[in-house]
């Protein structure tokens, strides 16, 4: 039966961070040691996988038509902060600070990989501007080459719109990545956040 072990290691190794070695210690972990916890984590995958799509307001992943944050009626809607990954939304969450709304562009613009505007949903997000509630458009893609192009180019959009677009500041490190940065740098980055003129 070795290739099912084989096939599961391989399987394993589509996480991020997994190569050889550790796909097979982990393989080895839930079938020597916990059984229970490998068919949780089975049944849960699928489960997730089946039933989990996006908000059709903000694309954050979501098992319903809308996510929590954006059936909030007590959140406030004239400010939507605009992230690369549901993960972010989660890290400035936690930061607390923030009662806006958010949209998850699923990455950030690179042409060379194809991904264009259209796959990062700015049709929705357009939509979003024209429906005249956002009044400000906070700009949280990760301070990188990609992430500050993309925010270049939602600003554009934004003061097309006739929007305030304001970019995190940069007590956050170029180069860093949201999901990575501790709470107090995120809370100084949202309200430290500048006007941006494109
Ligand atoms: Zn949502």
């Amino acid at each position: 039966m070795a290739d099912l072990i084989q096939e599961l290691v391989s399987a394993l190794r589509c996480l991020p961070g997994v190569g050889p070695k550790s796909g097979q210690r982990m393989a080895y972990h839930l079938l020597e040691r916990d059984r229970g916890g490998a068919r949780r984590l089975s049944e849960a995958l699928l489960a997730a996988v089946e039933r989990i799509g996006h908000c059709r307001h903000c694309r954050t992943l979501c098992q319903d038509d809308a996510c929590s944050l954006c059936s909030d009626q007590r959140r406030d809607a004239t400010q939507l902060c605009i992230v690369e990954t549901p993960s972010d939304i989660h890290a400035l969450e936690q930061a607390g600070g923030y009662r806006g709304h958010y949209f998850v562009l699923m990455g950030h613009l690179s042409p060379l990989d194809g991904i264009g505007p259209e796959e990062l949903g700015l049709d929705t997000l357009q939509t979003r501007f024209d429906q005249g509630i956002v009044s400000e458009v906070i700009l949280a893609t990760n301070p990188t080459v990609e992430g500050e192009a993309t925010a270049h180019y939602i600003a554009g959009m934004a003061q097309d719109a006739g929007l305030r677009a304001t970019r995190i500041a940069y007590g956050v490190p170029f180069g860093g990545e949201l999901e990575y940065m501790d709470a107090g740098t995120l809370t100084h980055a949202l309200s430290g956040r500048r006007n941006v003129d494109v």
